[in-house]
């Protein structure tokens, strides 16, 4: 492949529709990627979080008493509401008891609470019932830092020296009791004094120096001002991470390909309908009108498309037919007039003329250029009308009194034909909107043509009537009549019968009449047999007056 055909690809509406559908592809899919990406690692740290809330609650107790309750009979009540009677009982067992925490517990028959406070430097244990009957009151030492370290390392061995460090650490930054940190190379450092430590817990992600990966810690900040700190490796969480990130980028991969081959196939058969409209405009241009367009499956608007430009070449070869037709008609029917003005002139001067013959042929040259500029002024006319460049006056138009002055001036005509003529005009106004000039021309026009196709003693009837909507005028005669073959021509430019020949004529009279009536908004129709007569039916739309 070259590389101009390379660069004309990327031109091409295939190319940008591939281009644009891998695009969408791909923002949507790393949108949500983050967003899957985004509530695992939400949930994940969530849960983690949680489980150093958990850890840190059970270390503080040993904190606290020196001795490490049983999980099973401790049952959080942080969030519930205790009793007023019950917080009151409590205070008043102890002189200045300060409470730093309680539980509910249920053990046995016994349900009741566990509260602890302080008092004087002395940890006090209290227990009491539902009732708000105190059944029990224990001291301990304020502070147990070696017991704690004792819980340090009794859990971080459950969990995995590795995975999890415990630090009791001062305001000032003092480790007052450590877990086992031979694992933990960075532990402790600078991090480990943490301002903002809350009794619910604060938490952080950090990397620890030397380690690989991130680790979780949570900063509790217990009743004497110092700060329980609990870190955990999140290796498991970065390890479901990271295989989630390679599947998906895999997955990525893979689906990116099939979705751009996809757009570009789905892209390269919508656009066949319109290379195959480009190739038969091609052919057009060369000449050949005869192309079309055949139909595939692309779909609905492509085949609109392929319809529209077939019938658009249809209506354009038509035309060009038609004009080729009246070019030939025009050169033949401008040679005779010119060929006789010639012969006239050419028979003048060859013979011996006087002044007589000059005149005589004067006469001639300007009836026959009359002759010719007159046909030469229909064609023009009736293009314009055609084309809607005709500018025909809008006036109410009496179509009673057309047919009447038309009647007036075609009788004598008839009468020279001895052809009886009748006119039947409507009883009631038949007005209509329309240029009265070109409406008397289509009305002398049928006349005309009437009077000259009808033999000796024939009849001819004009009637004008109306349905209320359209108005109709009628121009029947008993002349030749006009054959079926014929019928269907009688209206082109040019066009005149075999058996009309010997009339004068030159084939544009009912052209020009029907383009007329057309720009009028309205309609001619003929009825013929032949050897019985025509009848013409001009209809036209009423206009009240
Ligand atoms: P022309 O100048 O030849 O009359 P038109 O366009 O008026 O041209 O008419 C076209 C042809 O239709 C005529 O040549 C004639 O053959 C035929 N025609 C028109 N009117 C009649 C008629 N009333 N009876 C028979 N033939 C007619």
């Amino acid at each position: 492949m070259s590389l101009k055909r390379k660069s004309s690809i990327f031109k091409t509406v295939k190319f940008r529709i591939a281009l644009l559908y891998a695009l969408l592809f791909a923002i949507s899919s790393i949108a949500l990627f983050l967003a899957v990406y985004y509530f695992l690692y939400v949930g994940m740290m969530k849960n983690v979080d949680e489980k150093l809330m958990v850890i840190s609650r059970q270390l503080e107790d040993y904190y606290l008493k020196g001795e490490r309750y049983e999980e099973s009979d401790l049952v959080s009540a942080a969030n519930r509401e205790v009793p007023d009677k019950i917080v009151s009982a409590v205070r008043n067992s102890v002189k200045n008891l300060n409470i730093l925490r309680y539980e509910e517990i249920t053990n046995g028959n016994f349900t009741g609470y566990e509260f602890i406070g302080i008092s004087d430097g002395i940890i006090y244990e209290i227990r009491i019932d539902a009732q708000g009957k105190i059944i029990e009151i224990e001291k301990h030492q304020k502070y147990d830092a070696a017991v704690l370290e004792k819980g340090f390392i009794t859990e971080s061995h459950f969990e995995g020296e590795k995975k999890i460090y415990f630090l009791l650490v001062s305001k000032n930054g003092e480790i007052l009791a450590k877990s086992d940190l031979r694992h933990w190379p960075g532990i402790p450092s600078e991090k480990n004094i943490v301002s903002d430590a809350r009794k619910s817990g604060s938490f952080r992600t950090m990397n620890v120096s030397g380690l690989h990966g991130k680790t979780r810690v949570c900063d509790r900040l217990i009743y004497d001002g110092n700060i329980l700190e609990i870190g955990i490796r999140l290796s498991g969480e970065e390890k479901i991470l990271k295989t989630f990130s390679s599947i998906f980028l895999s997955v990525f991969i893979a689906s990116l390909v099939i979705s751009s081959a996809t757009g570009w196939l789905v892209a390269r058969k919508s656009m066949a309908g319109v290379n195959r409209i480009s190739e038969a405009a091609i052919s057009i241009g060369k000449g050949d009108f005869s192309s079309r367009v055949s139909s595939g499956k692309e779909g609905e608007e492509i085949e609109n498309l392929v319809t529209a430009f077939n019938e658009m070449i249809s209506k354009t070869e038509l035309l060009i037919r038609e004009l080729q037709e009246v070019t030939d008609n025009i050169a033949h029917d401008l040679r005779t007039p010119l060929t006789r003005i010639r012969g006239t002139i050419e028979t003048t001067v060859n013979s011996s003329p006087d002044i007589d013959d000059y005149l005589e042929m004067s006469g001639d040259v300007v009836e026959e250029c009359d002759r010719l500029i007159g046909m030469i002024n229909t064609m023009l006319e009736i293009t314009r009308a055609e084309s809607g460049m005709l500018d025909f006056s809008k006036d109410i138009v009496d179509m009673n009194e057309v047919a009447r002055a038309a009647f007036d001036l075609f009788t004598p005509m008839a009468e020279m034909k001895n052809i009886e003529f009748k006119l039947n005009i409507s009883p009631q106004h038949v007005t209509v909107l329309g240029d009265i000039n070109h409406l008397q021309r289509v009305v002398a026009n049928l006349l005309d043509n009437a009077i000259k196709y009808t033999p000796e003693k024939g009849r001819i009837i004009m009637s004008v009537s109306s349905d209320g909507s359209c108005a109709g005028i009628i121009v029947s005669d008993t002349g030749c009549g006009i054959s079926e073959t014929d019928l269907k021509n009688i209206f082109d430019r040019f066009f005149r019968c075999d058996t009309s020949r010997s009339e004068p004529g030159n084939g544009l009279g009912l052209s020009l009449a029907q383009s007329i009536v057309k720009a009028h908004g309205g309609a001619i129709a003929v009825e013929s047999k032949v050897g019985a007569g025509s009848s013409f039916k001009v209809s036209l739309p009423v206009q009240a007056s």
